[in-house]
């Protein structure tokens, strides 16, 4: 306990201080003079004010950055050289480890464990897998008809815009900059009003280390008629890359036609969890509390729709209930909690919306679908929720309810899930789980999903590609994907006739 208190008090000292913009590697203050608040989501108090950027300070920046790309040092410096920053500034975060880790907790309301071990583990892993890509980056020579020496160059997209959600404030921003600028881009990062203060610390020490003014810069503030439409509808920033909503993305897509800069988009999804009777239903169980409870089930990829085998669901659902009643719910810094609260008021009422309208459509409710007032007076805390009888065509099974809610859905074959599985709009991810290695694969295969996994669930590695089908938007990040989305390919004719 003390451990935890020395750490909550270094990070307490940071958050003193007004937070500022990063243009052209200094910190200024918007041009509008504004800030906002960012609160605790556990507490429901203030944690720090940060700078309210806009479309002015969005301006300076992609002048910045422009300059950085252009002239700067950036694009001339060896390749060994920017893996190196960006080595060293995976090193400061992880020696950091612990403090990035409460500070992320105190901003989003997850608990410190998934934090330290989840967020700040998978940012560090993801800036060094990047890292190595630098000295990778290679073009081809081809053999064309005619006397012609032919080669192509891959090439940094130039200034790149990159948006990003509050669900994993750290690691979107490391899944964005690692490949962005280990391509030699220059960036304008724009962290969710909810969850600024990690993005701002990993600017700080992409300052200490060394990254050139203007190569890294970042704008906290708000999105729509703000600094985030403002990146999208910039006409001299070159790519956005963007993760949040899919109504967010369609905007996004329009404000890009002004002058057509590229777009990759990770936006929502309605996952099917699918169990099979035959399946090790201990390990299903656990592979379906960490598809939905994990991040409070603030996550695009979570397993909100558990399909069941009708044989088993009795056997199934008296197992999942007896573990969802042993889940510690609280503030994230203490490190026994396992579920925390739910990033803000909007997501909290928003969530607790979706439980009346499954209720109202006939929803059979298991457990929670409730604020846990009695005991967590304080909070934006949605207890953990199971709805059974859930049919796919109900409104709690279709649309994208962003928290700790799960709809049960029983089905009789294989056909029969098989057909409801691709039943939604959506197709970030699935989840299979059997022992039936042709039934898994033949499933994956039908499966319109960007991930499937099967007897897993929600497992990350830098090196594989994440991204959706259908209206969970398109282009992958991660893995050699993500170089794909952060560089051109320019074709060299050279006539030796
Ligand atoms: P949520 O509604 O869950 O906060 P959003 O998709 O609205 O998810 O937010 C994700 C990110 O997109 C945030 O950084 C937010 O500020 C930004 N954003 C929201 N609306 C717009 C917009 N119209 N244009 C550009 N960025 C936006």
């Amino acid at each position: 306990m003390a451990v935890v208190q020395e750490k909550k008090s270094l990070c307490e000292e940071w958050l003193k201080t007004e937070k500022k913009l990063l243009i052209d590697g200094k910190w200024v203050p918007a041009e509008s003079g504004k800030s906002f608040e960012t609160f605790n989501p556990a507490t429901e108090k203030p944690l720090c004010r940060v700078a309210e950027g806009s479309k002015a300070d969005v301006e300076k920046a992609v002048v910045a950055a422009r300059r950085a790309f252009e002239e700067g040092p950036w694009r001339k410096m060896a390749a060994a050289e920017r893996a190196r920053l960006l080595y060293r500034l995976a090193d400061e975060i992880e020696k950091r480890a612990d403090e990035f880790a409460q500070l992320e907790t105190m901003d989003n309301g997850k608990p410190v464990r998934e934090s330290r071990w989840v967020d700040v583990v998978q940012t560090v892993e993801t800036f060094r897998y990047y890292a190595g890509w630098c000295t990778k980056l290679e073009g081809e020579t081809t053999s064309v008809n005619g006397k012609f020496f032919t080669y192509t160059l891959r090439e940094p997209v130039g200034v790149v815009g990159q948006i990003i959600p509050w669900n994993f404030p750290m690691l979107m921003a490391a899944w964005k900059l690692g490949p962005a600028l280990a391509c030699g881009n220059t960036v304008v990062l724009k962290p969710a009003e909810q969850t600024p203060l990690t993005a701002l610390r990993i600017g700080e020490l992409a300052c200490e280390v060394g990254f050139p003014p203007g190569v890294l810069n970042i704008i906290t503030g708000f999105g729509p008629d703000a600094a985030g439409s403002a990146i999208s509808n910039h006409m001299d920033i070159d790519k956005v890359a963007f993760t949040g909503e899919d109504k967010t993305g369609r905007e996004i897509v329009k404000a890009s036609a002004g002058n057509l800069k590229r777009v990759s988009l990770e936006l929502g999804g309605k996952a099917p969890n699918i169990v099979f009777a035959d399946a090790d239903l201990d390990a299903a169980v656990r592979g379906a509390m960490l598809g939905i409870f994990f991040n409070q089930g603030q996550v695009c990829c979570a397993g909100s729709r558990l399909f069941i085998e009708e044989k088993v669901h009795d056997e199934f659902m008296s197992k999942l209930t007896k573990h969802v009643g042993t889940m510690r719910q609280g503030n994230g810094l203490d490190e026994q909690t396992v579920i925390g609260p739910q990033v803000s008021k909007d997501q909290m009422e928003r969530i607790l919306n979706y439980c009346d309208i499954a209720k109202k459509e006939g929803a059979k409710l298991v457990c929670g679908g409730e604020s846990p007032k009695a005991d967590l007076p304080n909070g934006y805390f949605v207890k953990p929720t199971i709805f059974d009888g859930v049919t796919n065509d109900m409104r709690i099974a279709q649309e994208e309810v962003f928290g700790p809610v799960l709809s049960v859905i029983t089905f009789k074959n294989e056909q029969e899930v098989a057909e409801q599985a691709n039943k939604i709009l959506y197709g970030l991810s699935a989840g299979i789980w059997t022992q039936d290695i042709k039934k898994a694969h033949k499933l994956v295969s039908h499966v319109k999903a960007g991930t499937v996994w099967v007897n897993c669930y929600n497992q990350f590695d830098p090196q594989m590609p994440f991204g959706g089908y259908k209206m969970s938007g398109y282009g992958r990040e991660l893995g050699k994907h993500s170089i794909e989305l952060y560089t051109n390919v320019k074709s060299v004719w050279v006539n030796l006739d």
